[in-house]
């Protein structure tokens, strides 16, 4: 055995962990009933002290130390080499964490959360205020204690986005603003809605079921190593490449919510599917310092393949020309009088609306920017938490031309901060612009794909994403991989042309 086997063995060991805390976290999401919380959050707390004390280890310095002077330099673009570089850098941030802090933010989040699902029914602001005031400051600590240089935003986003700073957001957003913002006035003004009366109707939830199964089958989700099940917030789960749950949520009413979210939880799934074999159970497939032990390259890498597979490909025109006769064939009556245009248009509306997770895709990133610099103006101290609400509203008001007329619908719709998840939300603007520059990337490459897919043969963009991007786990960072498909890092160019190309063509503008 070699040191370098030695440390591999060991991150083994701390991977297993993380998968039996994700067991416990799906059933909790799924199956557990509602009882069940109290004695389930002093399992997940003890499972985790116990895999934090095998990571932030003795042992796991030692075995380090050996394996950096076992594994040559020359080696530095090698998986081993990135395997120890993700190690080590890990080991460095979780031992600048005091444990205090990380007890401290666990207990209070559990608090939090539970105080702020019950302001938010209640439209209760100020009762949720001292609570975030508390997940604010220990966010400021956490973010002091991991370091970093500009803005303390760049150590949280650390935890989720490897290479990303508040800079180069800030750049992003504006790119973005200037691109979305006139393209939201020309089809605001079009004054034609797209949606039709299909939402009347009534799906009956068991076929619902069987619609979404052969949707994400079709895709590719292996059901051989992965199950579909339901949950009040859909999600996407693994415990290692063979066994990976998504989950969905069905509405009687509303179609278009399962079926969406299944397409959306099932692009998550395919990435953790087709991570390499060799690459289970070590260092590239293992989440240090994030909250879902996510095996892809970052968390907004993994929101990439989702919003590909549910909007590039599950909102086209292209994709529905081929499936509509599903929706026939399961719901006929309530299908009868309309056709596969009428639904992709209806699925495809824009309109600018107050709930982030119903937006659309050209206004959706709206919903994120104004969240993002909130959370930097807060980390800054520039606004304080009681004027969080007005704050909200007014942003609201200046990109979406909206005004919540309560706070259940503003500043309280997200679970986001309650339970101190600060830093997370850029990873979903990331991912759209990163499917947009991937897919725009895999034309390039095959000049068949068009063909492939309007006869609805996805298997080829499946294996050119998994050979190029999901094969490699966390071995490169996110700007690599865009490096190696499209030449450039980075690039909101090729979103703004999609969006552009798209929904000038739903809404006739010229
Ligand atoms: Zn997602």
């Amino acid at each position: 055995m070699t040191a370098y086997d030695d440390l591999t063995a060991h991150i083994a060991e701390y991977h297993d962990l993380l998968c039996i805390l994700n067991t416990l976290k799906w059933d909790m999401r799924t199956m557990m009933p509602a009882a069940g919380a109290a004695s389930r959050g002093r399992q997940l707390a003890t499972l985790t002290t116990l895999a934090k004390s095998i990571f932030v280890s003795e042992e796991t310095a030692r075995l380090l130390d050996a394996a950096e002077s076992e594994v040559a330099s020359a080696d530095s673009d090698s998986y081993r080499a990135r395997a120890l570089q993700q190690i080590r850098d890990a080991y460095e941030i979780h031992r600048r964490i005091p444990s205090d802090l990380v007890a401290q933010m666990a207990a209070l989040g559990a608090e939090s959360e539970a105080v702020w699902a019950k302001s938010r029914t209640e439209n209760d602001f100020p009762s949720f205020k001292p609570y975030l005031s508390q997940m604010l400051a220990l966010n400021i600590e956490l973010a002091e204690a991991i370091g970093y240089e500009d803005h303390p935003f760049d150590a949280l986003i650390l935890q989720f986005e490897p290479g990303m700073t508040s800079a180069r957001l800030q750049q992003i957003f504006a790119e973005l603003k200037a691109g979305v913002l006139p393209l939201l006035e020309r089809i605001v003004a079009v004054d034609q809605p797209l949606a039709i009366d299909l939402w009347e109707a009534e799906y009956d939830l068991a076929a619902q079921k069987k619609l979404c199964r052969e949707l994400t089958a079709l895709i590719g989700f292996d059901y051989e190593r992965g199950r579909l099940d339901s949950a009040p917030h859909p999600f996407e789960i693994s415990f290692t490449r063979d066994d990976v749950r998504i989950t969905t949520r069905y509405d009687a009413n509303y179609l278009p919510m399962s079926l969406f979210a299944a397409l959306h939880e099932a692009g998550h799934g395919l990435y953790e599917q087709n991570i390499a074999p060799e690459l289970t159970r070590t260092a590239l497939t293992t989440d240090f310092l994030g909250q879902y032990a996510v095996g892809g390259a970052s968390y907004g890498a993994h929101e990439f393949s989702s919003r590909l597979w549910e909007n590039q490909i599950g909102r086209s025109r292209g994709f529905w020309r081929l499936h509509f006769n599903r929706l026939q064939r399961h719901f006929p009556e309530q299908f009868a009088g309309t056709d596969a245009e009428s639904f992709y248009r209806a699925v495809n509306r824009v309109r600018p609306s107050l709930i982030r997770v119903e937006a659309d895709e050209v206004t959706y990133n709206l919903h994120i920017m104004l969240r993002v610099e909130i959370e930097m103006a807060l980390l800054e101290g520039a606004v304080s938490v009681d004027e969080l609400p007005e704050i909200w509203n007014a942003k609201m008001q200046e990109y979406l031309g909206l005004t919540p007329p309560d706070d259940r619908r503003g500043v309280l719709q997200d679970v986001h901060w309650s339970f101190g998840g600060f830093g997370n939300f850029p990873t979903y603007t990331i991912g759209n612009i990163m499917a947009a520059q991937v897919l725009a990337a895999a034309h390039a490459q095959m000049p068949d794909l068009a063909a492939k897919l309007a006869d609805g043969d996805y298997q080829a963009l499946l294996t050119w994403l998994s050979e190029n991007i999901y094969r490699h786990g966390r071995a490169y960072s996110p700007d690599e991989l865009l490096t190696r498909v499209s030449g450039e890092e980075l690039n909101t160019a090729p979103l703004l042309d999609y969006l552009e190309h798209k929904y000038s063509d739903l809404y006739g503008l010229r």
